[in-house]
């Protein structure tokens, strides 16, 4: 039985086992939390390296039907942890209640920042992350400011995680195999759980900076700001140029000058 690769769910699956072992052992040799999510398992390509280490508790989420089969077929060791499940509308307290767990995965590329999106929402309990991603996506993920790829993704993720570029990946590693390269991030959630300024603003903010990429600070906050008088040292600065702290920063400053 193989289970026949679906392009709408961004099926692209793993045939060379070094590879599938290389992840599983960084995986093992670099987290601490011993239960693991894997979210789109597949046909298990990752998962039978993540299952030898046995002090791992391993859980695997996947939306197809027919990986679900085959996975209950020759997983046994996974009966009763294979479930059947869209991990981005899945409650994940019904799974776990509040224990924390990792999540790993060779994501499907065309729900990546989502799924890392969904991470966030679910971070006090999302203690690491390791991922496999089209490369630029992982990229972008882990720059810092001051690059051109810096964007939304990288403020939003940085704001939580610590970020780290692991290794690439070619595409022929794959079946079938996707027309870009991939890349494997770490994730390591930092010390900055609650944000000292409104969430939400924080979120609009960063968004509307990056929207309009190529102008000052000056001009994309107006809406924000209204008729109300505002000073700040990034005015004339670019988003780009903004680090997580720096957005914490200009969010608390419109906030006060906003009341
Ligand atoms: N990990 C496997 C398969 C990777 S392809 C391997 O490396 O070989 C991505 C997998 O994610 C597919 O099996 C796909 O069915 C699954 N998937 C896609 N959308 C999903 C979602 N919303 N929730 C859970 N799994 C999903």
């Amino acid at each position: 039985m193989q289970v026949k690769a679906k392009k709408h769910l961004g099926q692209h699956f793993l045939t060379d086992k070094n590879i599938s072992r290389k992840i599983a052992q960084q995986y093992g040799s670099h987290f601490d939390c011993k239960k693991v999510l894997e979210i789109g398992p597949g046909m298990g390509a990752m998962t039978q390296y993540l299952l030898e280490d046995e002090s791992l508790d391993v859980y695997v989420m996947e939306i197809d039907r027919e990986s679900v089969a085959y996975l209950n077929e020759y997983f046994p060791k996974l009966h009763g942890k294979i479930i059947d499940g869209d991990f981005l509308k899945y409650n994940l307290k019904t799974l776990f209640g509040d224990t924390p767990f990792a999540v790993v995965g060779n994501f499907p590329y065309n729900i990546s920042s989502q799924i890392l999106f969904r991470c966030i929402e679910f971070r006090d309990q999302i203690p690491e992350i390791m991922g496999m991603f089209q490369k630029e996506v992982a990229e972008r993920i882990a720059e810092k400011e001051g690059s051109k790829m810096y964007g939304i993704i990288s403020v939003l993720l940085q704001t939580f995680y610590d970020i780290k570029y692991c290794f690439t990946v070619d595409e022929h590693v794959f079946n079938p195999p996707p027309k870009v390269k991939s890349g494997v991030i770490r994730l390591t959630r930092n010390e900055r759980k609650k944000l000292p300024c409104d969430e939400q603003l924080y979120i609009r903010i960063v968004k509307a900076c990056f929207n309009q990429r190529r102008k000052m600070i000056r001009n994309t906050i107006k809406p924000f700001i209204g008729d109300k008088s505002f000073e700040s040292e990034y005015l004339t600065k670019r988003p780009e140029q903004l680090s997580v702290e720096d957005f914490i920063r200009l969010t608390l400053e419109i906030e006060k000058a906003t009341i």
